[in-house]
């Protein structure tokens, strides 16, 4: 049986019907480029995030640059984030003019560890970015706390992790803002890029609004210099409609990946990922730790089965970021896990047939004898 990595075929034909009502409309509206499409989608959204405010900008990287330079964050100053995420997190710190700091991430869940705050932290620190890894918020509360006593900014890097909570709270809501990508592989996809930075201040969502239009505040005023980070209508109107499966596709999710774990339980060789009771995770990715990657993936392969590496190179180490002097052995954790993730097939519309599949393969790569055949 083939199972596909990704498969947004099927994700769409649920709702395909509703998807074309709705860029009809924008069509027939004529209402391309920001305007009420976007606006109503910010609407929800922000409910949706149990937020006051939702800004519709151009992507997940663009809501990161918006969000720092609406606090002010440029040249001189230090952002602290981690290592193991997509890069764009760290893109937009560098954006900015301020410079990336990492800490390493924690063993069990993936994302930041708190412990290594201390040691990232300078007089010239801004803001921490924790990243919301695969769907499961960071321990959020020690971050929060330290950042909070040397007045610090917390932004989230919420792009995978829509409708995640910690302690009850939304992901996006328990930082000064949170940022969100609509990539179409995402948990919630748009038809193309789209993002948005979600955030209780009225302030910091007012500047984000201007910034992500020229600066402008009404038409041809222009407050400060901004740029073209519009969110478009077409974008925003099959949002909307995705938005109302979104919760209900997280849960489907959960249930997969609950089915992942029950069934590679106690295999050895293999390291599942971990949920912590306080956190409602939302398995954007299921990855799982192998040692010997090549040879694993080489068998799922074999087997048809679709799988990814989240993420193969940490930033720390990616020539791009060689300016910043990092070598081999600076964030053990993020580079051991860098060798050895498997990101399994994971989308709501998996079929359990499918994930039997999955996991018959799995198997068969690391205990390849005539027992498990
Ligand atoms: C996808 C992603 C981004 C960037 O979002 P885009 O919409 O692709 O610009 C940023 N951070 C993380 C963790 C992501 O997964």
């Amino acid at each position: 049986m083939n199972v596909p990595f990704l498969d947004l075929k099927t994700h769409h034909a649920a709702c395909r019907r509703e998807l074309v009502d709705a860029i009809n409309a924008v069509i027939d509206a004529a209402a391309f480029a920001g305007g009420p499409f976007v606006t109503r989608f910010e609407e929800d959204f922000a409910c949706f995030c149990e937020a006051r405010h939702a800004v519709g900008v151009s992507s997940g990287s663009d809501a990161l640059w918006l969000t720092m330079t609406a606090l002010g964050i440029g040249p001189g100053d230090e952002v602290i984030t981690v290592p193991m995420t997509f890069i764009a997190t760290v893109e937009a710190i560098s954006r900015t003019g301020a410079r990336p700091v990492f800490v390493d991430i924690e063993q069990a869940t993936y994302t930041m560890d708190p412990a290594g705050l201390e040691r990232a932290v300078t007089s010239h620190t801004k803001a921490i970015i924790p990243v919301h890894l695969f769907g499961q918020m960071p321990d959020m509360a020690p971050i929060l706390d330290f950042a909070r006593a040397r007045g610090i900014v917390v932004i989230e890097d919420a792009a995978q992790a829509h409708g995640a909570r910690y302690d009850g709270y939304r992901a996006g809501t328990l930082g000064t803002a949170g940022c969100f990508s609509f990539y179409p592989g995402k948990n919630l996809g748009a038809f193309g890029e789209a993002g948005a930075v979600v955030t209780q201040d009225v302030r910091l969502a007012d500047r984000i609004r201007a910034l992500r239009d020229h600066g402008q505040v009404r038409k041809y005023h222009h407050v400060e210099i901004g740029w073209n980070c519009r969110m478009d209508g077409i974008q925003a109107a099959v949002l909307q409609v995705k938005l109302r499966y979104l919760e209900d596709r997280n849960e489907w999710r959960r249930k997969h990946a609950a089915h992942y774990a029950r069934a590679l339980a106690g295999i050895a060789g293999l390291v599942l990922p971990i949920c912590r009771p306080s956190r409602t995770h939302v398995s954007h990715i299921f990855a799982i730790r192998v040692a010997d990657r090549k040879s694993f993936m080489r068998h799922m392969e074999s087997r048809g089965i679709g799988c990814g590496i989240h993420y193969p190179v940490p930033v720390h180490l990616q020539d791009a970021y060689a300016c910043l002097g990092h070598r081999c052995g600076a964030f053990p954790v993020a580079e051991r896990c860098a060798a050895e993730f498997v990101s399994l097939p994971m989308y709501p519309e998996l079929a359990s047939g499918q994930i039997d599949a999955v996991v018959q393969a799995v198997v068969g790569a690391l205990h390849p004898s005539p027992a498990y055949a």
